[in-house]
């Protein structure tokens, strides 16, 4: 390889991050006074601090950059509503550049995090090229990924739910079942090709099973006729003795009763624990066969943050302390799916959620301020959650406020009425409210977009004899 030389000061170097980590640390400082913050990840922790910061930093000589590996920021909530075709995908994703007046996006991955340089390597997504950028103060937003408990037949033949490809192939692959159902007389067939399992009774499962449940029987009801919907088995898997654990017993059982009425069986106390092409193995040693196999089973940490050179706790998350600092770094923040902070007052933990993300983000960015002005008197994160709520099926949610329960139509209008003041741009609430609106008047979409080309360009020559677009324009006028 050849040696790359600084156009600055002629030092040559053999790889290009150690080339980039030089210029950016010797060449690249504005001022050292120009304080250097730096963003990883674009959910909804990463943007809460991003969004409050471009506020209280307006008029301030910061220098913000933010990196994440998609260039939107995800509405979880409502990723259930796209694998079920009621919600349009770009409805619930937004582009992180909306967020950024003063911030810099870099669409990169996040590579490695070295705490002691303050440095951090990230590679481009559209070249794969490695670069280094140095801060000095760091967020670490970066979530998790699922976590299929090292089974990889698990993970090579169920669909995660967690990100935006991962509700857009369920939903296909919900479409592709219906069309070969569609298309046998085989009995049993059809059986298994209209088999969809769930595993995780957690919000995610609940709600995504709801959705599926009434994609699945309206679609049958209107645009399969051949198919029997005796035929259709919803099957919801979970390792606990009841679902929503995260709720109360008599919520739960609500919910439980609900599902159950609308044709979906529950197996408690069951763990899938294998699986093959078209079925999930349980626990109990029996096999259950499933042409649909849905995994939400859990999250774990990505290498990143589990490889980083600090105090870890349960799940490899990064224990930070109550101003959320990791130990012994006071310029290093970490919040959200990706950080272990104890909640005081419980003596426990608090949950990964994204109201946590934010409130936990809103805290950062505050601390952030601080420490910019030269206060190191920083606030301790505290947050008691007014409840949950989860929408699971046609016009019926569940919802625990304020330690009250409230179940039905009240809790399904009062979900969506928040959940759709949450989303953070008017354009993407008002194209999410006409698709609700409309709902109950069209038909669901059944059209099986088929699989897309993807061109990668791993590096484009330029001839250097060749003139400028802009000297051709003038040539050709
Ligand atoms: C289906 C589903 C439904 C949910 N429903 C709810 C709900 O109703 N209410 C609720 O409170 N919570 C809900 N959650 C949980 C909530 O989504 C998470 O707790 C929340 O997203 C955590 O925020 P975060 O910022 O830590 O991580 P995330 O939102 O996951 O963001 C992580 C970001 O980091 C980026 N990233 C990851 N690795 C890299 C890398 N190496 N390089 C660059 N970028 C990287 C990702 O692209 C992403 O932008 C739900 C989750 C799911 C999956």
């Amino acid at each position: 390889m050849k040696d790359i030389s600084c156009t600055y000061c002629k030092e040559t170097f053999e790889t290009e991050s150690s080339y980039y980590s030089h210029y950016l640390t010797v060449h690249n400082s504005k001022s050292p006074s120009v304080k250097k913050i730096l963003i990883l990840g674009g959910g909804f922790g990463s943007v809460s601090v991003l969004r409050k910061i471009e506020e209280k930093f307006r008029d301030n000589d910061v220098e913000i950059t933010i990196v994440s590996d998609e260039n939107f920021f995800l509405f979880t909530p409502m990723l259930p509503q796209v694998a079920s075709g009621l919600l349009h995908p770009s409805s619930i994703t937004m582009p992180i550049r909306y967020f950024c007046k003063k911030a810099k996006f870099l669409h990169a991955i996040v590579d490695s995090i070295d705490l002691q340089q303050q440095l951090v390597t990230i590679q481009r997504i559209f070249d794969n090229k490695v670069h280094a950028l140095e801060y000095d103060y760091l967020v670490i937003g970066l979530g998790g990924k699922t976590n299929y408990f090292e089974n990889e037949n698990l993970e090579n033949h169920s669909f995660p739910m967690k990100t935006i490809e991962d509700a857009i192939a369920i939903r296909n692959h919900i479409i592709l079942m219906l069309e070969q159902a569609a298309q046998t007389g085989n009995f049993e067939l059809q059986r298994s090709l209209l088999t969809f399992a769930v595993v995780g009774s957690g919000f995610s499962g609940v709600e995504t099973i709801g959705e599926i449940n009434e994609y699945v029987k309206r679609s049958v009801e209107k645009s399969y006729p051949s198919i029997n919907p005796e035929n259709i088995n919803m099957i919801l898997i979970s390792s606990k003795n009841r679902v929503l654990t995260e709720i109360n017993e008599k919520l739960s059982t609500t919910a439980t009763r609900y599902l159950e009425k609308n044709g979906i069986t529950i197996m408690k106390n069951t763990k899938a624990v294998d699986s093959d092409e078209d079925s999930v193995i349980l626990d109990s040693g029996g096999k259950l066969s499933c042409a649909t196999l849905i995994w939400t089973g859990g999250i774990m940490c990505n290498n990143v943050i589990s490889e980083l050179n600090c105090e870890h706790g349960r799940n490899g998350k990064l224990v930070v302390d109550s101003k959320l600092n990791l130990k012994d770094f006071t310029n290093v923040f970490a919040l959200g799916d990706c950080a272990l902070i104890k909640d005081t007052k419980l003596d426990s933990f608090y949950p990964s959620t994204a109201q946590h993300a934010i409130r936990e983000g809103n805290l950062i960015a505050e601390n952030l301020n601080k420490l910019i002005n030269d206060d190191n008197n920083l606030n301790d994160f505290s947050f008691s959650s007014m409840g949950n709520m989860a929408i699971i099926g046609n016009k019926f949610g569940i919802a625990t406020i304020a330690g009250h329960n409230l179940s039905g139509f009240s809790a399904w209008i009062l979900w969506r009425m928040y959940y759709l003041a949450k989303i953070p741009t008017f354009g993407k609430k008002l194209k999410i409210a006409f698709d609700w609106m409309v709902d109950g008047l069209l038909l669901r979409d059944v059209t099986l977009i088929g699989s897309i080309k993807k061109k990668t360009i791993h590096s484009i020559n330029i001839n250097e004899n060749v003139p400028s677009i802009k000297e051709q324009l003038i040539s050709q006028s």
